[in-house]
């Protein structure tokens, strides 16, 4: 499913075609066009923490660069930082990898990228449920495979059920992908949610499954994240569990994601890494050691943070008339539902008829950027990303509620 229409130059292979600029980017070209013009934009449609990265992380890197280690390291990781991983996946999640069980990319994006080039021939397909994050499709279709995808309600938490799932697998179908706390809704799978989509898989056994935890650490009231693999460990040599540092550490432009899973596929990804970047950057990894194995306390203040923001959004959204947002149980995302205005008239006269014409309308009068649920396969809702400043949040939400309220 490409993201965008677009002008499509004659060079480009087939492979790319049909892959789209990102429509969350072009959201923001839009935003950062207005901005230049002098108007008061916010973009609520990021998709990092605004906080800067912890001290000790930082001092990590530099210590790492005065040491000199400044050079190629082994394809997939030092030993140093895969040590690590291996003790943060035993202390978090009660997972045991050995080392060659432990892959380390540029980012949990390129572990997918790996993941996916690395096991999928043309026509495999890989379950998607929506709302999903708008890459997955993308880098499932680079790869060759074809996303199937599944939408899951509102109604039930925007959680996939195994009568979805199970609708959905056929003799292609190569992996199942699972993003709990999901970016964009906020919904997080518990360990009886997973239960039963994990008891199904048991009975297809080719089918791989691809955990992707990168928000494990933003999860909210009494929420408890779990994975797959620890869940069910029948499954573990199946499952790839992905994570990074780019969220909970907030460490986005060092590009460092991780991930655990059976030897074959550990090796089948060091292949494509060897051929496509070589290893990850040696400095960003000397910083991702301190981020797991260094002082945690960061984790706690962010997440106390981000909740705030959580409830000033929920609450605010919540009070307009035609919005229905749900209380996220985790990441920091809010996805809302807009159809209670759409039907309505703008001051100018426009008819709302889709989540994206809210959202443009919302930029264009309003100056806020958010992102509509079409992008992230399903409508109508729109993404609001509460990584932003208390008093950015309180501004997005007073200048929302105005426009709403104009509409008839
Ligand atoms: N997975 C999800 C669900 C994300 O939202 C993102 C980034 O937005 C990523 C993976 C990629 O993270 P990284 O910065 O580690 O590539």
């Amino acid at each position: 499913m490409p993201s965008t229409s677009q002008v499509k130059p004659t060079i480009w292979s087939s492979r790319i075609a049909n892959i789209g600029v990102s429509e969350i980017l072009q959201i923001g070209a839009h935003a950062a066009q207005l901005k230049s013009q002098g108007l008061p934009v916010i973009t609520l449609g990021a998709g990092e923490p605004d906080f800067d990265t912890p001290k000790n992380i930082k001092l990590a890197a530099k210590q790492a660069i005065d040491r000199g280690d400044t050079k190629y390291t082994s394809l997939d990781g030092t030993k140093e930082l895969k040590q690590a991983i291996r003790s943060k996946f035993e202390r978090d999640n009660g997972l045991e990898y050995e080392l060659d069980e432990i892959t380390v990319s540029s980012g949990a994006k390129q572990i997918l990228f790996n993941a996916f080039m690395a096991t999928l021939d043309e026509g495999d397909e890989v379950i998607i449920p929506a709302p999903f994050w708008t890459s997955y499709i993308d880098i499932v279709t680079i790869c060759g495979g074809v996303p199937v995808i599944v939408e899951c309600s509102m109604e039930n938490g925007f959680l996939l059920t195994p009568d979805n799932l199970s609708a959905a697998i056929t003799a292609r179908t190569k992996w199942v992908l699972f993003n709990s706390p999901s970016n964009p809704s906020g919904a997080a799978y518990s360990i009886n949610t997973y239960r039963p989509l994990l008891e199904l898989l048991l009975t297809h056994p080719n089918i791989l499954i691809l955990s992707d935890d990168i928000y494990e650490h933003l999860v909210y009231d009494d929420v408890q994240f779990t994975t797959p693999a620890a869940i069910e460990p029948r499954l573990k040599e199946r499952i790839l569990t992905c994570n990074g540092v780019s969220k909970a550490y907030a460490m986005t432009g060092w590009r460092i994601g991780y991930a655990g899973g059976p030897k074959d596929l550990i090796r089948a990804m060091a292949i494509v890494q060897s051929q496509s970047t070589s290893c990850p950057s040696s400095i960003s990894q000397a910083a991702a050691c301190e981020a797991l194995a260094g002082t945690q306390d960061f984790l706690e203040t962010n997440l106390a943070n981000f909740d705030e923001r959580r409830r000033l959004v929920v609450d605010g959204l919540n009070k307009m008339e035609g919005i229905a947002c749900p209380t996220p149980l985790g990441a920091f995302y809010v996805f809302a539902n807009c159809s209670g205005v759409l039907g309505k008239k703008t001051p100018g006269g426009k008819t709302l008829e889709t989540d994206k014409d809210f959202c443009t309308h919302l930029l264009e009068t309003a100056y806020i950027a958010i992102v509509p649920g079409t992008v992230f396969g399903l409508s109508p809702f729109f993404r609001v990303s509460f990584a932003a400043s208390e008093a950015e949040l309180r501004e997005a939400i007073a200048r929302i509620a105005k426009a709403v309220k104009e509409l008839s």
